[in-house]
């Protein structure tokens, strides 16, 4: 079972992409084609037309978490269309999120209205648990937090009334892909943690064995403790691909690449590969 990933927006670019800091990975398995995110603005559209991908050929979009990162680039796309296309997120990815930075608090959320994408053609399919997209495509649905060591950054907000509050993150989903090979995980931001993220993979199709993860893995802000953490289990899992992008971060990029040298890559907007 080949999948096809190609990653068209993200913080850093090969040559001749547009970065933006954001995600946008296409999917293309079973014969679809699913993306997972939309970038913060018009990079993800930029760089599929450099690459020659037609974007009115998505079949499923695929919204990770409602942030403006992830978000944002959803109605050039939509107007770029021609048939309407399913949109597969949580019903959290409406809910008015923030970023808290050192001297102001900054809107971070989807910066549409569902009425103006459902007007472009978007198809909304809001969902708390996995939605299943292909025979061997679905979403996570909510990830669990379990591993005991991950946490969600206090400086992501989401205000209720006039009040901002802790957001939980709710919304945080992420793409699992079964293969007789091993579970293939394409991330969004993994506000969850990479690793609950991975055990609630394992979970939901219970397969024990993770062949690759793809996307952003939200250690950028992470302590030595937590990422020491996520390798070892990491490690556990027996992972042969490990492409990380957007939210990973220098020093948990630089470390993960050396404790897998084999399978770390850095996964950057225009990078385009095959798997197995
Ligand atoms: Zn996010
Ligand atoms: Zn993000």
């Amino acid at each position: 079972m080949e999948i096809r990933i190609t990653t068209l927006s993200e913080n850093t670019a090969n040559h001749g992409f547009l970065a933006e800091w954001g995600l946008s990975i296409l999917v293309e398995v079973d014969g679809a084609r699913i993306l997972m995110d939309t970038g913060w603005g018009f990079s993800a559209v930029y760089n599929a037309q450099l690459l020659g991908i037609d974007l009115d050929s998505i079949d499923t979009i695929v919204l990770s978490h409602g942030h403006r990162d992830h978000t944002g680039g959803l109605r050039d796309i939509l107007r770029r269309k021609r048939n309407p296309v399913n949109v597969i997120a949580h019903p959290d990815m409406w809910a008015s999120k923030y970023t808290h930075f050192d001297t102001r608090d900054e809107f971070s959320g989807t910066p549409f209205s569902q009425e103006s994408l459902e007007s472009l053609g978007a198809h909304f399919n809001l969902s708390r648990g996995p939605v299943r997209i292909t025979e061997h495509v679905m979403t996570s649905g909510e990830i669990p937090m379990l591993s005991g060591y991950e946490i969600i950054e206090d400086n992501l907000l989401v205000k209720q009334g006039a009040v901002l509050h802790a957001d939980k993150l709710a919304d945080d989903l992420a793409l699992i892909i079964e293969t007789d090979y091993g579970l293939v995980l394409v991330l969004g931001c993994a506000h969850h943690g990479i690793v609950n993220t991975l055990r609630h993979a394992q979970k939901v199709t219970d397969q024990e064995l993770v062949y690759a993860i793809i996307g952003g893995t939200h250690l950028y802000r992470a302590s030595t403790e937590r990422i020491t953490k996520t390798i070892a289990d990491l490690k556990e899992a027996g992972i042969q691909k490990l492409g990380v992008s957007h939210c990973t971060g220098f020093v948990a990029s630089s470390r993960l690449s050396c404790k897998f040298p084999d399978a770390f890559f850095l996964n950057n907007a225009g990078t385009q590969f095959t798997l197995p």
